[in-house]
């Protein structure tokens, strides 16, 4: 057989367990059938550092000119890490410094598995969460008080003039917090959400509460709404899809009454909160796959989990361990059909799609991993990550 060729993707290595599964997904499932044609980026915490961090920079800068990434799970350093690893300093996250460099969004959708049923069972087909990442409570200011009197909010602009509104008049010790928000960040968020919901061709939901916050809150609804009807309205037409914007607490409503299937954009509070609820909801961290896109359509693929520490040190000791591949693999598939929609390469598309079919055949057939063998409906022996993946080829059909 002739492997598929493509044109180059980025390709981010990371960390630990991850790093074990990403080499034995591209030699067990992806190398047998593609010519994979990657360019290579170590992101390993030890590579990190012998590079002072330049390698995640240069990694973010060849998924913007390649417009397409995959990245495996990376450490994010703390002390310990420090220690462990005998850093030079204690590095950002890769993931924040790459999003920051896209000033993309986060988009993650659960991976829907045969025999794993949602706690709410009305949800047929995933939901993505998109959540916007900058500001709001996690930039606030807040203090307390600490008796009587007046809190106002001050604006002083450029030229000194100040603009300011009372807060509240406190009688006694009280709390004041203040938050803010950048235009141009709610945009970048806008527009990449608008790029995914016509990659996916799902409709876009949209939620805040401008009911209550007239200005914060309609300023993210407004922007919304105008990039939508400037950029987005034309092409979201052809695509037959939807854009709309309802309030927080009914599209919540509507959302568990709803079959799933569609793409869900939030404010930084709202979208910590739900997308922790609708990925319990649907299953485990394990099958939540995870694609920062850019508003100029760059795209990263990952899996949500992190590096499975504690699977890696059982691996260390020699033991082979039930972590689940799917995260990653998707990772991996989702890159792929995204370089073939972008080149036209059906080859490379029909192939992740066979991909991902093999891979439900096999939880369909009961072979698993043990994390999933607990969330099944019937009783399933657990395989080891190696034999999951044998499996899952051994039931491509090209
Ligand atoms: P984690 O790697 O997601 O693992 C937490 C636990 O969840 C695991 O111990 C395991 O539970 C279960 N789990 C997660 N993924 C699984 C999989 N694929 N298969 C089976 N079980 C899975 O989170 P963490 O232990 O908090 O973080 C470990 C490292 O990952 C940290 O250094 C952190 O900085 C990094 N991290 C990276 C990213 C990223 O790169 N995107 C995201 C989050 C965390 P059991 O042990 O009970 O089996
Ligand atoms: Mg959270």
């Amino acid at each position: 057989m002739t492997k598929i060729r493509m044109n180059p993707i980025a390709e981010l290595d990371g960390d630990e367990m991850t790093r074990i599964l990403w080499r034995e997904i591209k030699e067990i499932v992806l190398e047998p059938f593609v010519d994979l044609n990657t360019e290579y980026y170590d992101l390993g915490l030890k590579h990190r550092d012998e590079t002072d961090d330049a390698i995640t920079l240069e990694a973010a800068k060849a998924i913007k000119r390649l417009k397409v990434g995959v990245k495996c799970a990376t450490i994010t350093p703390n002390t310990g890490r420090m220690t462990e690893y005998g850093l030079k300093r204690m590095y950002k996250s890769p993931n924040a410094t790459i999003r920051a460099y896209l000033d993309g969004t986060v988009f993650r959708t659960p991976i829907l598995a045969p025999g794993i049923t949602p706690v709410i069972p009305g949800w047929i087909q995933p939901i993505t969460v998109a959540r916007h990442a900058y500001g709001d409570v996690y930039r606030a200011v807040e203090m307390e008080t600490g008796g009587r009197g007046k809190a106002e909010i001050v604006f002083t602009d450029e030229s000194g003039k100040e603009t300011r509104k009372t807060i509240y008049e406190f009688e006694g010790n009280g709390i004041i917090q203040g938050m803010h928000n950048k235009l141009s960040s709610i945009e970048s968020f806008a527009k990449s959400c608008f790029e995914y919901a016509l990659s996916l061709h799902q409709n876009l939901w949209f939620s805040a509460k401008d009911t209550i916050s007239k200005i914060y809150d309609e300023a993210f609804k407004r922007a919304f709404d105008e990039i939508f009807d400037r950029e987005y309205k034309d092409k979201f037409e052809s695509a037959g899809i939807t854009y709309f914007y309802t309030l927080i607490d009914d599209a919540v409503a509507r959302a568990v009454r709803s079959k799933g299937g569609f793409i869900w954009a939030m404010k930084n509070y709202d979208g910590d909160v739900l997308s922790d609820m609708i990925s319990a909801a649907f299953g485990s961290l394990a099958l939540m796959s995870s694609v920062l896109v850019s508003p100029d359509g760059c795209f990263e693929y990952e899996a949500a989990h992190g590096t499975v520490t504690r699977h890696y040190y059982r691996y260390l000791k020699g033991e082979k361990t039930s972590t689940n591949p799917m995260a990653t693999l998707y990772a991996w598939t989702g890159a792929l059909k995204k370089r073939g929609e972008l080149d036209g390469n059906d080859a490379l598309i029909a192939f992740s799609n066979a991909v991902e079919n093999a891979a439900m055949e096999t939880i369909r057939d009961g072979i698993v991993t043990g994390d999933m063998a607990l969330l099944m409906t019937e009783k399933t022996e657990s395989a080891d990550s190696e034999t999951f993946l044998s499996e899952i080829a051994s039931r491509i059909k090209m």
